[in-house]
């Protein structure tokens, strides 16, 4: 079978980075994993040997058919759908009923696509509470803009979403020669290890979402000039006075730059920002 690009479909090969990574991730006999992209299994095939149960998400269509033939495990249940369509809390919650003997905080264990990788992370990071942990394989420059601290040049939306929730780190790196077709970019496996509690109390997800497209929207400017430029995205009604009174109200200087806010500095403007705008 050819790798599908358009999949992003990049194989693991290194039997020693796939070993490292399950080692990693030491399933036990009572967890779910939910894999994303298994691809032919080279992560699944010793995953079903430890874990409670696998669920295995692959959109494409050959090789879903090849696994449910490969395996005939019975804690696998391989799922041919798109991860992105799927709504992972029914999917998770019809299996657990089916297995009630396992923990009820899953496991993701992935190596993924990278051309969808931010829109799957920010998908379990809405599901985070039933999600215990994630070992994921991605870009390396993603990998690092999600765990990199405020201050850093690459710390943007995705880091504040990922660290509000979970202990984020790079466990190890991973060359391009580990896998077929060997892809252009150096890869990396980044452990989220999620928050029992939010390091900050987040009282509204979409308002936090728009603040952070704002903030963030020209990195060289202010974050008075970013919000003031993007007020429209936040609320048509807010005007330049009020954000600039919002901001200090929140006790953040507003001639400061978006990337050396920390996760509570933006959950607390979320917060200021929101109880201002419930009573306009
Ligand atoms: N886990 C395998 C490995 O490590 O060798 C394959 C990893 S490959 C980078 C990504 C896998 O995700 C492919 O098998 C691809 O078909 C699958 N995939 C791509 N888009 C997907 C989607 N939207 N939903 C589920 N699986 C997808």
């Amino acid at each position: 079978m050819k790798a599908k690009k358009s999949l992003g479909q990049n194989f693991l090969i290194d039997h020693n980075i796939i070993s490292r990574i399950v080692s990693s991730v030491s399933p036990k006999n009572n967890e779910l994993i939910l894999e994303i992209g298994p691809g032919h299994g080279a992560l699944t095939e010793i995953l079903i040997k430890q874990a409670g149960l696998v669920v295995a998400v692959e959109l494409d269509d050959e090789l879903s058919e090849e696994l449910k033939n490969k395996f005939s495990e019975k804690n696998l249940s391989v799922v041919h759908e798109d991860i992105l369509d799927v709504s992972i809390e029914y999917l998770i919650s019809d299996q657990l009923n089916l297995h009630p003997e396992l923990n009820k905080k899953i496991r993701v264990v992935a190596n993924l696509p990278y051309y969808i990788s931010t829109a799957i992370l920010t998908k379990l990071i809405k599901v985070r509470h039933i999600v215990q942990d994630m070992t994921l394989m991605l870009q390396r420059e993603v990998a690092e803009r999600i765990a990199n601290p405020p201050g850093s040049k690459d710390y943007g939306i995705l880091s504040v979403i990922a660290q509000l929730y979970a202990k984020t780190r790079i466990l190890f790196l991973v060359k391009p020669g580990s896998f077929r077709p060997i892809p252009k970019v150096d890869s990396a496996i980044l452990h989220l290890d999620v928050y029992k509690e939010p390091i900050a109390e987040v009282v509204d997800d979409e308002m936090l979402v728009k603040i952070l497209q704002g903030a963030f929207s020209q990195r060289r400017k202010t974050i008075l000039n970013n919000l003031k430029s993007s007020a429209d995205l936040i609320n048509p009604k807010l005007s330049s006075d009020e954000i600039s009174k919002l901001l200090n109200s929140a006790l953040i200087d507003p001639q400061r730059r978006a990337e050396t806010l920390s996760c509570q500095e933006f959950a607390q403007l979320t917060k200021v920002f929101y109880e201002f705008l419930v009573g306009k």
